[in-house]
């Protein structure tokens, strides 16, 4: 839908995007920017700031304008603490103090502990549509790119200082300096700043080695700004127009407090405009995720349960300041069925006018959530409950289901296939244990039962043979309760029967459309071994 069709959404993200219009004026490219330091998984509280930037660069886009959308890894960060289930510690341990991007990769075959964390993100970002340009803060500060942000910095020290002093409690004393430095020969931080030249040298001791030297800005890879100084300073070298930050950094007082003062006093660029958003919880996912990284949550396990769509949809549908959580128990199923409503009735107009505002929320939310380009055509949907059953019936074979439903077109194949693969990974590692099956075999051969319940299943067997799949469900059904009548059972004893005959439980998936999906051939073996 472009900005001529629809000037206003109370989307917002498109209220981000207007405000950002107005409080920047027109611009040739708007920045929005995002970053993290790489020190650990990037988890699914993380990814909310990421895809909160790449729904607000659509918004921006959607209006026409040209957006530069950044990601930063600020991997020149210290390595301060080994994270929790890492490996190989004792070898790490030799690595505190010294910047992330040397830290070794225990975990795969990357440059570094800092790469793999990078590259593990930006492999899975794609998936759901998110390609921003990384920048890389480690090659930028060794390359010297900052050198006259750094000397700014440190020209403005006794200014910085006064900013940071009025949200501290220990104050920084006179002596400090608004930069860190890693030692040249240790390459650890345990450094201390002596002196500057008043130009580009600066003099440091090293506390572990005792390296004592004077370097310069413009040729040496040692330096770097604290957070709160390298933040604004990014601002003003990149021109960043849009970034919004967590709850820690937005508190009073926070680093963005902080950054918004150094921003304008001290770099001379107006701060970008943000706004906070909230955490993301973890519900029924206890034990069974990310064995590999602690109880951390990436967006790649989330993407074994939900089709990449959906994921966008949680977050597209919900306001960045409201904390909400991301279920795995069977809260699943119905968020799969919000996200298929909303699906159907985006291509399905209202031509009420008292309906057509809550359409348009929803249709904004729908289009947020698509990877690609909007279908122009409903694209086809199976039920989400429907789909698990086929799925258990056929044993996880995708391929299976396919040919069974006979009408998944061509287009529309792939996007079925990632909802099969998501569905199939629900049902084994987190349905409950009820909603779980296998459909027995004639090689099991019989369930112990009553003789006047096997004579129901029986005949419900011989029934099946004549009739399953050529009568209508409710002709079918009417049958079925003859049988039951006939053998004068009562409808629980009898279902239970039937559904120990096929999958040897009490209960199943609603019993004429089970028996209709397992098909002729097979309930009638299974039956008919009574
Ligand atoms: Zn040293």
């Amino acid at each position: 839908m472009d900005s001529e069709s629809k000037p206003f959404s109370t989307h917002w993200a498109d209220i981000t995007a207007d405000r950002i219009i107005r409080e920047r004026g027109e611009k040739d490219v708007y920045v929005c920017a995002s970053g993290i330091t790489p020190s650990g998984t990037v988890h699914i509280g993380n990814f909310r700031e990421i895809i909160s930037v790449e729904l607000v660069v659509r918004a921006l886009r959607d209006r026409g304008r040209t957006v530069r959308f950044i990601y930063s890894w600020d991997d020149y960060d210290v390595f301060r603490k080994i994270p929790e289930n890492m490996p190989q510690k004792e070898l790490l341990e030799t690595f505190l103090r010294k910047p992330i991007t040397l830290v070794p990769d225990v975990l795969s075959d990357e440059a570094s502990y800092a790469a793999h964390n990078e590259k593990t993100l930006e492999k899975v970002l794609p998936e759901v549509g998110i390609e921003p340009e990384y920048i890389y803060q480690a090659e930028r500060y060794r390359a010297s790119k900052y050198a006259e942000g750094m000397k700014t910095a440190l020209d403005h020290r006794d200014d910085i200082r006064r900013q940071l002093n009025a949200h501290r409690t220990t104050l920084l004393a006179d002596d400090w300096y608004p930069v860190s430095v890693f030692c040249t020969r240790c390459d650890r931080d345990t450094t201390r700043v002596t002196g500057r030249d008043g130009d580009y040298g600066v003099s440091y001791t090293c506390d572990s080695c005792g390296n004592a030297e004077t370097v310069d800005l413009r040729k040496t890879s040692a330096l770097k700004l604290p957070w709160r100084i390298d933040w604004p300073m990014r601002w003003s070298v990149e021109g960043v127009d849009f970034e919004p930050a967590g709850k820690d950094h937005h508190s009073e007082g926070g680093s963005f407090d902080t950054a918004e003062l150094t921003s304008r006093e001290v770099f001379g660029h107006e701060p970008p405009v943000s706004f906070q958003y909230d955490f993301v919880r973890i519900k029924g996912g206890s034990g069974k995720l990310s064995s590999s990284s602690g109880e951390v949550v990436s967006l790649s396990d989330v993407l074994r349960f939900y089709q990449p769509e959906v994921v966008r949809y949680l977050f597209a549908g919900t306001r960045p300041n409201s904390e909400f959580a991301i279920s795995f128990d069977l809260d699943v199923l119905k968020i799969f069925e919000d996200y298929d409503k909303i699906e159907r009735n985006y291509y399905n107009k209202p031509e009420n006018p008292k309906k057509i505002k809550k359409w348009e929320k929803d249709a904004r939310i729908y289009e947020l959530s698509q990877v690609g380009a909007v279908p122009t055509t409903l694209p086809y949907q199976i039920q989400i409950r429907h789909l698990t059953t086929l799925l258990q019936i056929y044993s996880g074979d995708i391929d299976a289901v396919v040919s069974y439903l006979g009408d998944v077109p061509e287009a529309d194949l792939e996007r079925f296939r990632v909802r099969a693969r998501c569905a199939w990974n629900w049902v084994n590692d987190f349905a409950p244990e009820d909603f779980r099956f296998s459909l027995r075999t004639v090689d099991d051969g019989r369930v112990d039962m009553a003789d006047n319940l096997a004579a129901a299943v029986r005949t419900l067997g011989v029934l099946a043979v004549d009739k399953l799949g050529d009568l209508p469900e409710k002709e079918f059904s009417n049958l079925m309760y003859d049988v039951m009548h006939e053998h004068s059972l009562e409808s629980a004893e009898f279902f239970t029967a039937v559904y120990q005959a096929l999958i040897g439980k009490d209960k199943g998936p609603r019993l004429l459309n089970f028996l209709h999906v397992v098909g002729r051939e097979t309930v009638s073996g299974l039956l008919g071994l009574y």
